[in-house]
């Protein structure tokens, strides 16, 4: 469906939690608001808003939070957007700390792509940025992706300023000698409007982009840098897709929340 900018909106983003079993600095802080339990919507309601989505052209989503992979019935949800006509590129975005014990069955319930979140290869500043996380898991995590059939997995590095140019270009090697693809992001601010393009991917450009997010209180939102959202609860589901996409800004602005509450 086109927006008011002729943008084909095709493509929705959806974040299953907001919490998270790392803490990135750039991402979660001290101050950061968690969703509360109840208000988090069910796998039934993100089928409904995935078929309401194929229904009005959208081809492509990926799932996201916080950290997916902790949702305890993400296998589960997984396998029923598989299954649902009309969904041709479905994909997750994970920091690779469960894939070990999860990619298995990952591959099973029919995801398609799988996008791991890795700064740096050193494992005391993996420690410091993500405040405790152990980067073995995600060599892991990555490894057994591979091995259950993960094929063009991609790197998302955030090149903040925990990090140096020599942990991204040890993240560069480290994907060139696998076969994964790694895209480096700038670290952004939501607060302060400062977004930039993806290198090695489509976000940031505001004049192509094809998405739309929802949070995991059930919130439609048109940009990731903007305030603006519209609640499935309160406009159900349709009605809040297509205000979302009629209103979708031009580009960017400013947005007061982390972006563990839509992923990136
Ligand atoms: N837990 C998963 C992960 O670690 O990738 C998914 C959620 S995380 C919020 C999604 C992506 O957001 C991360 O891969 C990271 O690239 C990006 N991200 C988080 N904070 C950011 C920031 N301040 N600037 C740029 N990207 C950020």
């Amino acid at each position: 469906m086109l927006d008011s900018y002729s943008r084909e909106i095709s493509y929705m983003r959806i974040s299953v939690t907001d919490r998270c079993n790392l803490k990135c600095k750039y991402c979660i802080t001290d101050d950061t608001h968690f969703i509360p339990h109840e208000k988090v919507i069910s796998n039934s309601t993100i089928v409904e808003v995935v078929k309401v989505a194929v229904k009005m052209g959208f081809r492509k989503f990926r799932l996201t939070g916080g950290e997916p992979l902790i949702r305890d019935d993400i296998i589960s949800l997984i396998s029923e957007i598989s299954t649902i006509d009309g969904v041709e590129d479905f994909g997750l975005t994970t920091n690779g700390i469960l894939l070990k014990d999860k990619a298995f069955a990952l591959k099973d319930a029919g995801l398609g792509r799988i996008n791991i979140h890795l700064d740096t290869l050193s494992k005391v500043r993996f420690y410091n940025i993500t405040c405790g996380g152990a980067i073995e898991q995600v060599f892991e995590g990555i490894e057994t992706a591979q091995r259950a059939g993960f094929v063009n997995l991609k790197l998302n590095c955030v090149d903040s300023e925990w990090n140096t140019q020599k942990d991204i270009d040890e993240v560069h090697q480290f994907a060139s000698e696998r076969g994964l693809k790694p895209r480096f992001i700038r670290q952004m601010s939501l607060a302060d409007g400062e977004f930039w393009p993806v290198d090695g991917g489509k976000g940031g450009k505001c004049g192509s982009c094809n998405r739309i997010r929802i949070s995991c209180d059930g919130k439609i939102y048109p940009c990731l840098f903007s305030e603006q959202s519209y609640d499935i609860r309160e406009l159900g589901i349709e009605e809040a897709m297509l205000a979302a996409i009629l209103e979708k800004p031009e580009s960017g602005t400013v947005a007061s929340r982390n972006f563990n509450t839509l992923g990136g």
